[in-house]
């Protein structure tokens, strides 16, 4: 590993148009408004959907087990923590100190193990798997992929981690467009890794203690330390896995914004048990520092959204349901509330016409709004770290 200079191989393939990747249909930086992808879909086949209830229904049913309070902040330690909002029945509270905003109760592993192996969630892995069967590298974030490769410099000999790597797409491309051989995964969920192993022929360890590697050069965790109850003892496991001066590459939604501060319950970041720790820059590198990691570079993308869903509060509720086909790429759920109801609304998976264009003057009041901060609301992080020399 070398410290910046001359760009890791895959810029150059960005930088000089060598190959465009812009029209990855579902990139998960997006994060849940990617409906103007869903007409670009074209395969058909949709058996084995499993019957599903939205995930408000499904949590109503969870929970079993004991959940335990905790009383500080698992960020910043602060015990100014208060209690934020209940969203489909996962009480979340925030800290006023650095803004981590978390689940508390978290969910225990017992509820995990159980939620992570119900239809709701199996048909999304589902969906990944036929897609990708048609659509190699479909679960790629190209643009987390060009940031990462603008931000560091890694030998093609690096020992590459992607720590929950899902269905093993972007250690594929690593290797395939980029000749990276020497990366592995790490995933839990069994189908994925089986998907990883049938569509790309890649060794992924269900364990850490099945990692071939003891020692990496980077670690990408992309999308993943949201699902974490606990962060700061996954990235205390993941300092241990690197080399010192290793590099951790992290990208994640981010709360520091309007619809995801005051109005979380028509914000799409919310989806426990699945998003149970959610953060601000602040919160990140609080947690970072505190775990052995210097923040080499963090950057946000800004909010779009100055208000987001909450232009429908007056009619519908938020709710998630789960795939029932290929094609099935929204996961959002409008549900009439009770003036809804009364008006004839019905459940639907997009807003109807006119509240989406109050979605669209709201999204150009965003962008306005954001150039006269000092701090521009942000709405995903991108975040590089260095584990510190001992
Ligand atoms: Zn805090």
């Amino acid at each position: 590993m070398r410290a910046q200079g001359s760009p890791i191989p895959l810029l150059n393939k960005f930088s000089t148009g060598a190959r465009e990747w812009q029209d990855c249909p579902f990139h998960q930086s997006g994060g849940h408004d990617d409906h103007r992808h869903q007409d670009a879909m074209t395969t058909h086949h949709s058996t084995g959907y499993a019957p599903s209830p939205s995930l408000g229904e499904l949590n109503a049913k969870l929970k079993n087990g004991s959940w335990k309070r905790v009383s500080e902040c698992l960020a910043c330690q602060s015990r100014h923590i208060e209690s934020f909002a209940n969203l489909r029945r996962i009480a979340y509270d925030r800290c006023r100190s650095c803004g981590f905003t978390f689940a508390n109760p978290p969910p225990p592993d017992e509820v995990l193990s159980e939620f992570y192996n119900t239809p709701f969630y199996n048909n999304y892995r589902k969906l990944e798997a036929a897609r990708i069967a048609v659509q190699p590298y479909f679960t790629v974030s190209f643009n987390d992929l060009r940031r990462l490769s603008r931000w560091i410099t890694v030998e093609r000999s690096a020992a590459i981690l992607d720590f929950g790597c899902g269905p093993g797409s972007f250690l594929a491309l690593l290797r395939d467009e980029f000749g990276y051989e020497n990366v592995e995964g790490l995933e839990l969920n069994t189908a994925s890794v089986q998907v990883a192993q049938r569509s790309y022929d890649l060794r992924i360890a269900s364990k850490i203690e099945e990692l071939r590697t003891k020692q990496y050069d980077l670690v990408i965790l992309i999308e993943v330390i949201e699902h974490i109850p606990d962060p700061k003892e996954v990235l205390r496991t993941i300092s241990s896995l690197l080399k010192p001066g290793g590099a951790l590459f992290i990208t994640t939604d981010s709360v520091r914004n309007i619809p995801a501060r005051y109005f979380p319950s028509h914000c799409g970041h919310y989806t426990g048990p699945s998003h149970v720790s959610l953060f601000t820059e602040q919160a990140m590198t609080e947690m970072l520092t505190q775990s052995g990691f210097r923040v080499e570079r963090l950057e946000a993308d800004r909010s779009q959204e100055l208000f987001g869903n909450f232009v429908a509060s007056p009619f519908y509720k938020l709710d998630f349901l789960s795939p029932r086909s290929n094609d099935d790429l929204v996961d959002v759920l409008y549900v009439p509330n009770k003036f809804g109801r009364l008006l004839g609304l019905r459940p639907r998976r997009s807003l109807p016409s006119f509240l989406r264009k109050m979605k669209r003057i709201d999204s150009i009041i965003a962008n306005a709004a954001a150039k006269f901060l000092a701090t521009p609301p942000t709405e995903h992080l991108f975040v590089l770290a260095r584990k510190e020399e001992a």
